[in-house]
């Protein structure tokens, strides 16, 4: 058992709700369509976080809900089955249709799992229409995927077949190398959730091994294996140590000999840590402090210790789930202070007393901490970018030397103008 420190605090939390996943799960599904039954506000959080799309259709929007909805006047069903028939006629090409619910919908006890279920019914398989919760009272921004996904869970067929499944959303090319790779290794039949098309959900059954690729995907772990699958312990791909135990992991599980994985992975491997060197030099010996934002937080500090050399000063995670992170907590290092939940005001007392080199958060810490001459990476870039796989870790090291860089850029000026 590893010797880290697992702390707990509650108390004012900063985080982006689960809305926010649809900015990657539109971009990985593009014949499904995410409805937030939301306000105005949540209209403008999407917005904002996945831009406006000037020449594209969006693949998502918002069933607004006024004022008079919240006070109970008027019938939010009636409204709401409206909105979906406009949108469904305008937009035949839609196949999977997300209700995500928000804090509003959930204050006046909208049972959007109702409204699916007799919108289902009036559709008759045109259209498939789940629901989820996107709310930020009961959801941070990667918990938004892990809902969405077990929505999906029991559309996919059954299956008996020995066979790999990728879970967690990422980039199609890293998906495609990750992929290859497995086939290289005699791993033939694998492959991933969420699909690239909605309706193509893979089969799932009692020999299919799950590999998750991100670490926040937990009520879709445990609902894939009450669908009886097994769920393969590892470290998550990221970083060279990571990916490598992460596809040993898939590997001795479906009794693939250790020389040829040893054999297909060792030029990846030499190539990348070549690539680590110029941004290890950067990063040796700065401190990170990392806050509660993405539950990526820890996989990622075991990266930043172990490959880039970076002292942890805190680790701090909206949750923790133990098994599923128990071969992520054996290697980091005896007394790292991992701190489960938030209390942004004590949180962010203990940033300005250790004076970090650099602060892992959310977007609205980083500005006020950056005018205190603190330096700052924004979690949710991390969840944008392709950062999975041996491949990918220059470019994931890259993420973190970039502000520091940035940091120094700016010192330099100011002395030379002082
Ligand atoms: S779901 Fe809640 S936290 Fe998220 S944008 Fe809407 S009101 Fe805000």
């Amino acid at each position: 058992m590893s010797g880290v420190s697992l702390l707990k605090e509650t108390g004012p939390r900063e985080v982006f709700c689960g809305l926010t996943s649809i900015v990657w799960l539109h971009r990985r599904m593009p014949d499904a369509f995410f409805l937030v039954v939301g306000s105005r506000t949540c209209a403008h959080l999407i917005q904002s976080a996945a831009g406006v799309m000037i020449f594209a259709e969006p693949r998502f929007g918002t069933a607004i809900l006024e004022e008079r909805d919240l006070a109970g006047l008027a019938d939010a069903h009636e409204e709401l089955d409206r909105v979906v028939n406009d949108l469904l006629a305008r937009r035949p090409e839609i196949r999977t249709l997300f209700l995500v619910g928000s804090c509003p919908s959930e204050v006046i006890k909208l049972d959007l799992a109702r409204v699916a279920e007799r919108l289902n019914g009036a559709l008759k398989g045109r259209v498939r229409v789940l629901n989820y919760s996107g709310s930020g009272i009961e959801t941070t921004f990667t918990q938004g995927e892990d809902g969405a996904l077990k929505a999906l869970i029991p559309l996919m067929p059954p299956t008996k077949e020995t066979q790999l499944l990728l879970v967690g959303t990422l980039a199609n090319a890293v998906e495609d190398r990750l992929t290859n790779l497995f086939k290289r290794i005699g791993i033939q039949k694998v492959f991933s959730f969420p699909p690239r098309q909605s309706t193509d959900l893979p089969a799932i059954g009692p020999g299919t091994k799950v590999l998750l690729t991100q670490p926040y995907l937990t009520e879709t772990a445990r609902a894939l294996k009450d669908r009886g699958a097994e769920i393969i312990q590892a470290p998550f791909p990221l970083g060279v140590e990571g990916s490598q135990l992460w596809m040993e992991a898939a590997a001795r599980s479906f009794k693939v000999k250790d020389s040829l994985v040893k054999e297909t992975l060792e030029p990846l491997i030499l190539r990348a840590n070549k690539a680590l060197i110029p941004y290890k030099n950067q990063l040796a010996g700065k401190r990170i402090f990392l806050l509660p934002e993405s539950q990526i937080e820890i996989p990622l500090a075991r990266f930043l210790q172990r490959e880039c050399g970076m002292e942890l000063v805190e680790v701090g995670t909206p949750y923790l789930n133990r098994e599923m992170m128990q071969a992520e907590l054996e290697l980091l290092p005896n007394n790292t202070q991992i701190m489960e939940g938030q209390h942004v005001e004590k949180q962010l007392d203990r940033v300005r007393q250790q004076q970090p080199d650099l602060v892992v958060c959310g977007m609205g810490l980083a500005n006020p901490l950056e005018a205190e001459g603190i330096s700052t990476k924004w979690s949710i870039e991390l969840v944008f970018s392709p950062i999975h796989g041996i491949d990918q870790a220059a470019d994931l090291a890259e993420l973190f030397s970039r502000p520091l860089h940035r940091h120094d850029l700016l010192n330099q000026k100011q002395l030379v103008h002082v």
